[in-house]
């Protein structure tokens, strides 16, 4: 038996060095500059001349332990058993001989992975749990991102895009990852209020903190059946399921009604203007598993929008901020509603206080 004495603990990841190629490893902090040769494929050169090719594949994220064992295998074939994973997740082989690298792009597309998302590229959707494991999801992360890419795949595998377009998914607006930030974002929504378990709510949660977790304050301490519980203010809820994450006994999860929405024109660089959050373009579409044909055709709609009207580099928010609102919404044909406008606390600061119209 393991006793406590024999446990290893705070040791933290492995030094990383221990698993960079060796021309990463002589080159390291002095690479001189690189270029994008094809879709998905770069060379980094050294001041010393050495060349590195990078070769970008697809992955869905979630991978087998099987998957990874191909991957393992064609890093052992081409690269000296060395490979990396991005921040989007996509899977970059690092090559030393310019030879290998169409023979490892068969090799890769055979297997299904096509090869590209650099540059002016849709690259890999960040995405989250969604049904495969999540508890507060309103929608699926690994299926819709699945039919978006399938969509958009064109736009991973060539450059032909004015500028970089970064999708991201969150499945509940807890928003794990990027979708507050990216150019295209989807996220999950409920519709409906908690329906609170007064019998279980006293045993399984702490009631202020159930309290406290309510950005609009709908939820107050009550005494129920004789038992401490809570109430919520319907009116003043707006399903954002904050209480459940810190509660189980508010579920809010509703099949027929929660969905998806979509948001645009976020960016994370400072590259030309500062960063930006996404703004709401599409409050409410259904889940429609296990294609989502609504989802896919509104982000497509909107890529297209963008991909026609952009200037060279122009991201997404650049591109509404020099065209306006109004046109954004009059060239993509979504409808304007009142969800559209701001509502929540400093809510002012985002209404038009000019008498500057763009149409
Ligand atoms: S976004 Fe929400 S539902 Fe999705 S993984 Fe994060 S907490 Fe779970
Ligand atoms: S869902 Fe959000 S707004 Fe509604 S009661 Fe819960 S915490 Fe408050």
């Amino acid at each position: 038996m393991l006793m406590v004495t024999d446990r290893r603990t705070d040791i933290g990841p492995p030094d990383y060095k221990k698993f960079m190629p060796p021309i990463i490893k002589n080159n390291y902090g002095k690479w001189k500059y690189h270029e994008v040769l094809k879709p998905g494929v770069m060379v980094h050169v050294g001041e010393s001349g050495d060349k590195l090719f990078t070769v970008r594949a697809a992955s869905p994220r979630l991978l087998s332990i099987k998957k990874l064992r191909i991957f393992a295998d064609l890093a052992d074939k081409y690269c000296g058993g060395y490979l990396r994973f991005t921040s989007r997740n996509n899977v970059e082989f690092l090559l030393t001989d310019q030879a290998n690298v169409d023979p490892l792009i068969a090799d890769l597309k055979a297997i299904g992975h096509p090869v590209g998302g650099i540059a002016n590229a849709i690259s890999n959707i960040v995405h989250t749990q969604g049904w495969v494991h999540c508890h507060s999801s309103a929608t699926d992360a690994s299926g819709v991102v699945k039919c978006v890419m399938d969509e958009l795949c064109e736009y991973f595998t060539s450059t032909k895009l004015p500028g970089k377009l970064r999708i991201a998914l969150a499945c509940c607006l807890n928003m794990c990852g990027a979708v507050h930030c990216s150019d295209i974002a989807i996220l999950g929504v409920h519709r409906r209020p908690p329906k609170v378990d007064h019998d279980s709510i006293n045993k399984v949660c702490e009631i202020p903190n159930v309290v406290a977790s309510c950005p609009t304050a709908a939820i107050r301490p009550a005494t129920v059946n004789g038992k401490p519980s809570v109430e919520v203010d319907e009116e003043r809820c707006m399903f954002c399921a904050n209480c459940f994450s810190v509660c189980p006994s508010m579920t809010l999860n509703d099949p027929l009604n929660d969905g998806v929405s979509i948001w645009v024109g976020g960016k994370v660089s400072n590259a030309r203007t500062e960063p930006m959050f996404s703004k709401l373009a599409i409050p409410y579409l259904p889940n429609n598993p296990p294609r989502w044909p609504e989802v896919v055709e509104a982000v497509r709609n909107i890529v297209e929008v963008w991909a026609k009207g952009a200037h060279k580099y122009e991201r997404m928010g650049e591109f509404i901020a020099r065209i306006g609102w109004p046109r954004f919404f009059k060239l993509t044909g979504i409808e304007f509603g009142k969800e559209h406008i701001d509502d929540f606390k400093h809510a002012g600061l985002t209404y038009k206080r000019s008498a500057q119209l763009r149409h």
